[in-house]
């Protein structure tokens, strides 16, 4: 499935377009058998279930699927297209190229993790307001009073074995 025309901020040329899904092309192949390009996640499934190319049905196998020409790759690459989030607030626009490190490091990503001032323990930005502190704050305890008896643990034999050895 290719993204969707609304999201980019100049006009898309027809041949960019995958005429299966009717959007710009996701990782766009074509097929050496008939020159047609469509995205890889539209036309693989196509190539296993029906062997042949949906626009003008030439016999295809999974051996003829290509990158697609470099010229449809680096038009592809530089376009710019809205960040995924921009309904979470994001006003940004990046190449193409660079969409799947800007979504990494968006700061409006709904699942990003922010430090909750109160508790100091990282939680999804989406959760800041209803997240319970106490809870928070009662497992960081325990998992640190853990910590705390393993280090004892560890210590005490480490002394007992020291005493052992100037015993004897
Ligand atoms: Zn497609
Ligand atoms: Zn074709
Ligand atoms: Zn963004
Ligand atoms: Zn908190």
């Amino acid at each position: 499935m290719g993204y969707e025309i609304e999201r980019f901020i100049s006009e898309i040329s027809d041949n960019l377009i995958c005429k299966l899904c009717h959007k710009v092309y996701d990782n766009p192949k074509s097929l050496t058998s008939c020159d047609h390009i469509f995205c890889f996640s539209c036309i693989e499934k196509i190539v296993i279930n029906e062997n042949c190319c949906p626009l003008d049905h030439t016999l295809i196998e999974s051996s003829c699927i290509e990158e697609a020409p470099p010229f449809i790759l680096d038009y592809l690459s530089v376009m710019k297209i809205k960040c995924d989030f921009s309904e979470h607030g994001c006003r940004e626009s990046v190449p193409l190229n660079r969409l799947l490190l800007h979504r990494l490091n968006c700061e409006f990503h709904p699942e990003r993790k922010i430090k909750c001032t109160n508790c100091e323990v990282d939680v999804e930005k989406y959760r800041l307001s209803d997240h319970n502190c106490i809870n928070l704050l009662k497992n960081k305890i325990d998992f640190l009073s853990d910590q705390i008896n393993d280090l004892k643990n560890y210590y005490n034999n480490e002394l007992s074995s020291l005493r052992c050895r100037l015993e004897n």
